[in-house]
């Protein structure tokens, strides 16, 4: 059987027993253990000066190959055109993009200098799969150097309409980079329809079976491939004795009350600031439950580099500091802000005790802590999710109470219903989004998608 290489931004630890990162990394990872393989990705060192690509660590059958990149390729690449116009485009959150062609160039520089390196350790017969925004032009930098292996590229984010990709000036480079691969695979179906769209109306593609489209004298064939969880492994660090020490000091903070939860990266995508908008809303007009519900919210700061991830934290800074003043009493206070990270398994007892998950973002191609956080529920006391219909997790998890991120009052009074319902319901719709979850797992996304890179 053909190798396979994953090449991916950046390249998770490998050190045996060290908990994986989240859904990529525990995927594939598990792919190249079963067959063996390379994985290479930018190592997260930045340098002055371009440098050659670090010498090989192996583990078992899986071989880490990394590059740094320079001070300029990561202004240019990954500051600039990867989180500063590809990231908000693709979360159509249009008017935080930010555009410079010479940023462009560098996205486009670092895609060669990852195939410059990928030639030096791909043989032809070996399989190459990509993932996410940063690599769109990956596959046609390679071919451009003469690789014909197959290529597949998973995109984990959202994949907007074509109006709004069509907002970066460089849209039509990108899209005919995207169709030197052999298969993309999408989220959900509208990510893929959204591609094949744009491809059809402003292409010249021609549909043909399948989800295949020929284009640009080429065919690319698109799947959809939602991203899953080890629901029984998520349940068991929920309930391990060694990830309890957090979780019991919040139990005792809590004293009875009912926990509001959310945790994500401080993104201007997930929703924060309507969030925080609903539970002041909820606080307001549900007065019975003040001093009977707090609500914590995690938000490890992330791309702290950029301008408009600055210009949101300070924002939601003084929202946190206004909704306490507001509503605070001597014995309580109803929104805990956290600007910290949880190691992954220590964030499953925590989603446990929460009575309501919120995960609202406005975009999101899956949304994993919406799955964790059902998949951490006792299931004889499980807790709601309150999830936004516009992540990808949405899909498939349809028995959460779905709302609209932007709707503050509908959010407010989802909260409401959310602390207010039986048991009964909160154990039916638990037990049918785990059902989904154990269908969609994480080997089966990871499984088709090879299968169907492979199959030709
Ligand atoms: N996560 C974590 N520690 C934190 C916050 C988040 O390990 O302090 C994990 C979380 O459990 C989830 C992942 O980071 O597995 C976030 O994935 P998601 O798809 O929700 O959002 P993304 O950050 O990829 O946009």
């Amino acid at each position: 059987m053909s190798r396979l290489v994953v090449v991916s931004n950046r390249v998770a630890p490998i050190e045996e027993g060290q908990p994986t990162a989240g859904g990529l990394a525990a995927g594939v990872m598990d792919a190249l253990r079963q067959h063996g393989g390379i994985w290479f990705g930018w190592s997260g060192d930045v340098r002055q000066e371009e440098v050659p690509p670090n010498p090989a660590r192996t583990s078992g059958p899986i071989t880490l190959f990394t590059t740094d990149l320079s001070q300029r390729d990561y202004d240019d690449y990954y500051r600039g055109f990867s989180n500063g116009t590809l990231w908000p485009v693709l979360h159509y959150q249009t008017s935080l993009m930010r555009f410079d062609w010479g940023e462009f160039a560098g996205y486009r520089r670092v895609n060669a200098l990852f195939a410059r390196c990928l030639m030096q350790l791909i043989k032809p017969d070996d399989m190459i799969w990509a993932h996410d925004f940063h690599l769109l032009g990956l596959a046609d930098a390679l071919r451009t150097a003469g690789a014909e292996n197959r290529m597949g590229l998973f995109m984990h984010t959202p994949f907007p309409a074509p109006s709004v990709f069509s907002t970066i000036p460089a849209h039509a480079e990108l899209i005919r980079a995207m169709c030197q691969y052999d298969l993309v695979g999408f989220q959900t179906e509208s990510d893929r329809h959204a591609f094949t769209d744009y491809l059809t109306r402003q292409s010249g593609g021609q549909m043909l079976e399948n989800g295949a489209v020929s284009c640009f004298g080429r065919v690319v064939r698109t799947g959809v491939y939602p991203i899953g969880i080890d629901v029984t492994e998520v349940r068991a660090q929920a309930e391990a004795e060694r990830n309890q020490t957090e979780a019991q000091s919040l139990r005792a903070g809590l004293l009875g009350k009912s926990l509001i939860m959310s945790v994500e990266r401080l993104d201007y995508s997930k929703g924060l600031r309507q969030r925080f908008g609903a539970y002041e809303r909820f606080l307001a007009h549900h007065a019975e439950w003040r001093r009977k519900v707090i609500y914590l919210q995690v938000a490890p700061p992330s791309r702290t580099d950029i301008e408009a991830y600055r210009a949101i934290r300070k924002e939601l800074e003084g929202e946190a500091g206004r909704i306490n003043g507001r509503f605070a009493e001597l014995d309580w206070v109803p929104l805990f802000y956290l600007n910290r990270s949880f190691a992954r398994p220590a964030l499953m007892p925590l989603y446990a005790s929460a009575r309501v998950g919120l995960v609202t973002p406005l975009r999101d191609g899956m949304n994993l802590v919406a799955k964790e956080y059902a998949a951490a529920q006792d299931p004889e006391d499980p807790g709601v999710l309150v999830l936004s219909q516009f992540a990808g997790a949405a899909r498939e998890m349809e028995t959460a109470l779905l709302v609209n991120p932007y709707d503050e009052q509908g959010m407010a009074q989802a909260l409401a219903q959310a602390l207010a319902m039986p048991l009964e319901e909160r154990k039916e719709r638990h037990a049918a989004m785990i059902a989904v979850m154990r269908e969609h797992s994480l080997e089966r996304w990871r499984d088709r998608f090879e299968a169907d890179l492979r199959a030709h």
